[in-house]
């Protein structure tokens, strides 16, 4: 089985769909994770295209989803806290448009979805890279509650975080997600479309819940 949630910046698709995976006891992918994990090889080589597909030639990138945590490593050394610096966040949507790149994520998706039950967040799932997915959502919400979400998750995690930075860097990548050529951030027309926007963590994790049980 593979559920789906898609939708923009800070809708709170992770959140949920970890904590369901949780509940539910399936495992939660965030592909996310998986393009920030390569923005952190784009930034190393300088942003060299040429040297970037040669580095996704050889790297190796492993998730693992334990206690709650999604866990991603390159060439087995863990990254996991660094894929929410602000370096990264400015840089992965450039990544994302990166045809090269979409596939490399692509073929590590579909090929970890094999080994069981996923709950996975992203932008184009139910469009592109899951679209017989056997449960679709799509979350949207104020971006300005979107971004005070993101700022109390920095902050939480002891990150360095700056309120309007948050707006301006979200405001971004939605425009570059939603604008990009290949598989822009939509909905899938099968997508049941949640505004999280007033909504509580657990009232997204039982909305999923009861639809998925229906
Ligand atoms: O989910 P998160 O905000 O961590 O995603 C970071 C970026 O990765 C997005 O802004 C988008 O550019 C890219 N992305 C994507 N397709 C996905 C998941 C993420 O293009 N399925």
């Amino acid at each position: 089985m593979i559920i789906v949630i898609d939708g923009p910046a800070g809708s709170g698709k992770s959140s949920t769909a970890r904590a369901v995976a949780e509940q539910a006891g399936i495992q939660f992918l965030d592909s996310g994770a998986f393009y920030r994990a390569i923005t952190l090889i784009y930034i190393d080589v300088n942003c060299d295209r040429a040297a970037f597909f040669d580095a996704l030639k050889t790297y190796d990138v492993t998730l693992q989803f334990k206690n709650g945590v999604f866990h991603v490593f390159l060439n087995g050394n863990e990254v996991t806290e660094l894929l929410r610096e602000q370096r990264v966040s400015e840089m992965v949507s450039e990544v994302a448009t990166i045809n090269e790149a979409r596939e490399f994520v692509n073929t590590h998706l579909r090929e970890v979805v094999k080994s069981g039950d996923f709950i996975a967040d992203g932008r184009d799932l139910g469009t592109a890279v899951f679209p017989d997915a056997d449960y679709k959502f799509y979350f949207v919400a104020d971006i300005r509650e979107r971004a005070r979400r993101r700022f109390k998750e920095m902050a939480s995690a002891g990150l360095d975080a700056d309120l309007n930075q948050i707006i301006a860097n979200i405001y971004e990548r939605d425009r570059k997600d939603s604008s990009r050529e290949i598989a822009p951030l939509r909905k899938a027309d099968d997508a049941i479309e949640v505004d999280t926007g007033k909504m509580t963590l657990e009232d997204q994790v039982q909305f999923v819940i009861d639809q998925v049980r229906h």
